[in-house]
């Protein structure tokens, strides 16, 4: 049998604990597997694209665990009524190849993003940053925003989007979660000023979503949005005054906003602060990026995270996934006709 976490299950696990404390209990687990970075046996994500989006598997493995994800990106789904992102994930042993974890992932991948944006975020904000500016209030946007709060304490939100709907959405949460947050008229009213800008939109485009005159000394850009190839958020100009942090950078090169620079534009990869190979923010008044894509240590982490939360409790059941004749040898024995008339 395997471990399994459906929609219900995650939603009453989320409940239960609240977003914000497993995004803060995250953190940690996160940067524990960043910082032994080397010990994963790492690939750029294998992304099948289409005119309208994307789906990609994203696998990953140290010497016990092996996990992956399947994840679509597909900016139009919202106009039909189907989400932006979606996905699911496998945890599996290393040693039997057997699946121990299969788990819904478009709510875990929410959390994981935002702790992960919150993990870097911790290591390249300027301290003391409160507030926080949010462009693009789809479905990671609140995430985002507690996450935030927990880690850096960046509480107040300015929040836009070219959707007002969306926006009001984000304003209602934002009031149930005790978040202040103010409606911005455009994305320059909701930066000026803002010690961290997330940005969280979803288009197939080159888009400028920040421009480099409105990006201030000291700002920290958490840029969630551009992932794919094509699909990018921030003025180039910005990345060539600003130090740009990545995940692995073989991957963040083909997906990430530094897909518009060259490729010997210097870049650190995120574990490198985390273990002190590397410095993070050296000056209140540098500007750094995290030219965020997500990355397969992220959900493996996460799931582990997820399996060793639920295990024991009502927030998983198990499912029946891996055949398992009696002899391992003869799994024709599960199908087998005259197994199955000696059986009625
Ligand atoms: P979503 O479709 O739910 O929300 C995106 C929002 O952006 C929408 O409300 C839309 O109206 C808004 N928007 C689009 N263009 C805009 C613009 N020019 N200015 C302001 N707002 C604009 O998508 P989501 O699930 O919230 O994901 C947001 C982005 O984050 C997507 O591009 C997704 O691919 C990406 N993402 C990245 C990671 C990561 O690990 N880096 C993880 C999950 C999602």
């Amino acid at each position: 049998m395997v471990m399994f976490v459906d929609v219900a299950h995650m939603r009453g696990w989320m409940a239960e604990h609240g977003v914000e404390t497993l995004i803060a209990d995250l953190i940690p687990h996160l940067e524990e597997d960043f910082r032994r970075w080397p010990e994963f046996d790492k690939v750029a994500r294998i992304a099948s694209h289409s005119p309208v989006g994307v789906i990609e598997l994203m696998p990953v493995a140290d010497s016990h665990e092996y996990g992956f994800k399947y994840v679509n990106g597909h900016p139009f789904n919202p106009r039909s009524g189907r989400q932006t992102v979606t996905a699911f994930g496998v945890l599996a042993d290393v040693q039997t190849g057997y699946p121990v974890l299969l788990a819904e992932m478009s709510l875990l991948t929410a959390l994981r993003t935002a702790a992960t944006s919150a993990m870097a975020a911790r290591a390249l904000a300027r301290p003391g940053s409160r507030v926080h500016a949010l462009l693009g209030a789809g479905s990671q946007s609140e995430f985002q925003a507690v996450a935030m709060r927990a880690a850096v304490g960046a509480d107040r939100v300015r929040v836009w989007d070219t959707d007002p709907d969306a926006i009001d959405k984000f304003l209602r949460h934002a009031a149930t979660l005790g978040i202040e947050a103010t409606r911005a008229s455009s994305a320059v009213d909701a930066v000026a000023g803002a010690d961290i800008v997330t940005t969280c939109t979803a288009d197939k485009a080159n888009a400028t979503i920040v421009t480099d005159a409105m990006v201030e000394p000291g700002m920290h850009l958490n840029a969630i949005g551009g992932d794919c190839p094509g699909k990018t958020e921030l003025d180039a100009a910005i990345l060539h005054r600003a130090s740009t942090f990545v995940e692995y950078e073989p991957q963040t090169r083909i997906e990430g906003e530094i897909q518009q620079v060259p490729a010997d534009h210097p870049v650190t990869e995120l574990w490198r602060v985390l273990t002190d190979a590397a410095p993070g923010r050296t000056s209140p008044d540098q500007i750094t990026v995290f030219d965020s894509v997500g990355f397969a240590v992220e959900d493996r982490a996460a799931l582990r995270f997820l399996r060793d939360s639920v295990a024991g409790t009502a927030h998983c059941t198990d499912i029946d996934l891996v055949a398992e004749p009696r002899d391992p040898k003869d799994l024709f024995s599960l199908v087998s006709p005259a197994l199955a008339a000696s059986r009625v």
